[in-house]
């Protein structure tokens, strides 16, 4: 569960080639294209452009580089040709990378064209509660801070916490120990060291947090048919707090953030 610097140097380059994934779709309009476009989009640079290997193919049976999660939609949604992505659409794109035999995993809800303020407001806090998570990563903090964080975020903005779900160590695999909750109580769970690697991805719905799997296995939705966002970072734990190992150039790193 703990990396070596040798190994969390190998993790942050593959951390960077996957932000570098989300920089290039920064400048891609989704609007009218098929969420199988995007995948087939990804799929070219990851493997031409980044010479990595797209993790999620062959991962568990999947056939895709991304799982793309429009609306209602919570998380895990495939790859189709017939699912056009619509200007109003909210959408995560949620990609792993492997460099160097290290996976990377991150994932970002997209705002496409014309988006409605409710749905602006809940991609919003989704992305805060993420950090609010994030902030609490230093040498003795226990993984229940994190989740409370989230929680904590997520309620005091009319939004609920999907439970299903969880943050996971990573490194060589996609999924390794330990599970990391988006709810909790704080100084609860793994205390936590330096070395660590995991992921935090709060999925934040407007509605209940009650959410179901669809016929085909994968597609995850909202009970209610309200909203859900999710975002995701792969973050290690250093000596003296946090390192975001999939930060964006687009993004404020912790140091000088104020959450
Ligand atoms: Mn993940």
């Amino acid at each position: 569960m703990v990396k070596t610097p040798d190994e969390l140097a190998l993790m942050r380059q593959s951390g960077q080639l996957l932000a570098a994934v989300f920089t290039m779709l920064d400048r891609q309009p989704l609007a009218g294209l098929s969420t199988m476009a995007v995948n087939d989009l990804v799929e070219r640079y990851i493997t031409l452009d980044l010479a990595a290997r797209p993790a999620s193919k062959g991962q568990y049976g999947f056939q895709y580089v991304l799982n793309c999660s429009i609306n209602h939609v919570v998380c895990h949604g495939v790859p189709d040709a017939d699912t056009i992505i619509r200007d109003g659409d909210i959408i995560n794109l949620d990609i792993t990378l492997e460099k160097n035999g290290f996976i990377a995993d991150s994932s970002k809800t997209y705002l496409v064209g014309d988006v409605a303020p409710a749905a602006r407001r809940l991609v919003r806090v989704t992305q805060e509660a993420l950090w609010q998570g994030i902030a609490q990563v230093r040498p003795g903090a226990h993984l229940g801070d994190i989740g409370f964080a989230i929680e904590r975020h997520a309620k005091r903005n009319g939004y609920s916490v999907v439970r299903d779900y969880c943050g996971h160590g990573i490194g060589r695999e996609m999924h390794e120990d330990p599970q990391v909750l988006h709810f909790g109580r704080p100084g609860t769970g793994l205390p936590l060291r330096e070395g660590m690697v995991f992921t935090v991805e709060p999925m934040l719905n407007q509605g209940s947090r009650k959410v179901s799997t669809q016929d085909d296995g994968w597609t995850v939705t909202t009970n209610d048919g309200k909203l859900s966002a999710q975002f995701e970072h792969t973050v290690a734990v250093t000596r003296t707090g946090v390192e975001v190992l999939t930060l964006r150039p687009d993004e404020t790193p912790l140091s000088a953030r104020r959450v």
